[in-house]
């Protein structure tokens, strides 16, 4: 079913466990990725779906896997930790894509690892649907993540708060490489073993990087700018990844572990959702900031190999560290700036979306809405009081239309093309929190229904069909959402 060629695995053997998926007591197929599966190059065999089910559920281990589980450290919610890794997550083995790109291929929720600590190595259907949602929906909306393959149920209970129906998630990342794989190589002062992963994430995500002058050096500022540009785009779409812990940010530069994150619904810069982020640490505006705190730990990983000299070492680090504010800072403008429809850079642009952003956070408006409804504003007058009407007092955002409007004057485009390319980047449809709530409530149930029109609907963001109108609106109050857990 797989063509594997691994890579991981070649490493030496401290790098990670070898480990073989615990067997489950009835698999069962609940959603196969057939697209990305012909994009990966895996030949589903649907006519035997009984094998099919037992090898994405790790029953039957399929020809050319060499399952392990990775060895990561990572800080927790500021903590070190000096050894996590894969404690129910198992890399059956690396595709290489139709686009000769390298992928993981991995089981979660497969059972227990040496790295499983207290955890029972499994995983519940809730989060493994909320899993294969979002990051779905994250790549159809043109953000950086990794794919769900397949979800399996396993037949079997899972004891969380309560009893759950567990389930597998089939995951594929560009590699499972994090911040914490690195951490976990420095805490054991094992500079070798530091080297060969720079030298291993190099040639699989920075090939371009190898006749830099110093490679090691140019890795951390390429990861640092991944990083950058991919914590901008979440802003862009009102993201909270929820746990920003070092162990959680890919190498690759990759959204990874959709454990509590969740999507704003009324704008609130100090939105928090994740039951387990009492201190708001990694609430919608301190994502930027603890992306550079992350950069800042991964730094001091590579610090030996950036020069000889300490002093110096550090001085590039810092530089990298800069250098992420301000990569951030202008990503971030460039984001907004489509969102409002500018084509052109001006001063004052930054003022003009920040103006924004604080009416909508007076006027309590629903983010996704807002920015959609100003699209229709973007294209004639009659799209004003539309807009309007998503705040609750709209005093302030009548002025800024004002303000908008001059800073339009010196924009070459006419109002219709405006239209359309804001409406390219503000998305009707999200994975709004209390849809996905229902999709996995009726799931938990059976019904499956709901998680596959939410994942229709999401499949086309940028349009707004009908059909789908439903996905598009904010949550009536007895709706909302105002927690999620891991
Ligand atoms: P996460 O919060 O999902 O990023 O996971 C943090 C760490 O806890 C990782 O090392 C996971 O592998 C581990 N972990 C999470 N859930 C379980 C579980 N049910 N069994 C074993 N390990 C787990
Ligand atoms: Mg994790
Ligand atoms: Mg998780």
């Amino acid at each position: 079913m797989f063509q594997f060629d691994n890579s991981y695995a070649r490493l030496p053997d401290r790098f990670f466990a070898s480990v073989y998926p615990e067997p489950v007591e009835g698999p069962k197929l609940l959603k196969f990725n057939a697209e990305l599966a012909e994009e990966l190059g895996v030949e589903a065999d649907f006519s035997d779906p009984a094998r099919l089910a037992a090898i994405l559920a790790g029953n039957v281990v399929p020809p050319g896997a060499m399952p392990i589980a990775m060895a990561y450290a990572g800080h927790q919610f500021g903590n070190f930790v000096p050894q996590l890794g894969d404690g129910r997550a198992i890399l059956l083995g690396e595709v290489v894509d139709r686009n000769g790109k390298r992928r993981d291929i991995q089981l979660k929720g497969a059972g227990p690892t040496p790295y499983s600590r207290r955890g029972d190595g499994r995983a519940a259907l809730g989060p493994v649907l909320r899993e294969y949602i979002v990051s779905e929906a994250m790549n159809a909306l043109g953000v950086p993540a990794t794919r769900a393959l397949a979800a399996v149920a396993t037949g079997e209970q899972v004891y969380r708060e309560t009893v759950e129906q567990g389930a597998v998630f089939v995951r594929v990342a560009a590699s499972h490489v994090r911040i914490g794989t690195f951490q976990f190589f420095a805490a054991r002062g094992d500079n070798d073993g530091i080297k060969l992963l720079a030298d291993y994430v190099i040639e699989r995500h920075y090939p371009e990087l190898k006749v830099a002058e110093n490679p090691y050096l140019a890795l951390l500022q390429g990861v640092a700018a991944r990083q950058a540009d991919l914590i901008a785009r979440w802003m862009g779409i009102g993201f909270i990844h929820g746990v920003m812990n070092t162990d959680n940010m890919t190498i690759s530069g990759e959204t990874i572990d959709f454990g509590p994150c969740a999507f704003l619904d009324e704008y609130d810069p100090m939105k928090v959702f994740s039951s387990i982020d009492q201190g708001g640490r990694y609430a919608y505006r301190n994502q930027p900031g603890i992306g550079q705190w992350n950069i800042a730990r991964l730094a001091e990983c590579l610090l030996p190999l950036l020069d000889e000299d300490e002093e110096k070492a550090v001085e590039a680090a810092n530089a990298v560290l800069k250098a992420f504010g301000e990569r951030f800072q202008k990503e971030w403008i460039g984001v907004f700036r489509a969102k409002i429809g500018l084509a052109t850079e001006a001063d004052g642009d930054g003022d003009l979306i920040q103006a924004l952003l604080a009416a909508m956070h007076e006027g309590q408006a629903d983010f996704t809405l807002a920015f959609r409804r100003l699209c229709g504003a973007a294209a004639g007058t009659e799209g004003d009081e539309l807009f309007l009407s998503s705040f609750s007092h709209p005093a302030k955002a009548r002025e800024w239309l004002e303000l908008w409007g001059t800073r339009l004057d010196a924009e070459p485009q006419s109002p219709t093309e405006r239209a359309k390319t804001m409406r390219s980047v503000n998305p009707a449809v999200i994975p709004r929190n209390h849809k996905v709530q229902e999709a996995l409530s009726a799931a938990n149930y059976g019904d499956f229904s709901f998680f596959e029109r939410l994942l229709e609907a999401l499949e086309k963001p940028f349009e707004e069909r009908p059909e789908f109108l439903g996905y598009m609106q904010p949550p009536e109050p007895e709706e909302r959402v105002t927690q999620t857990f891991c």
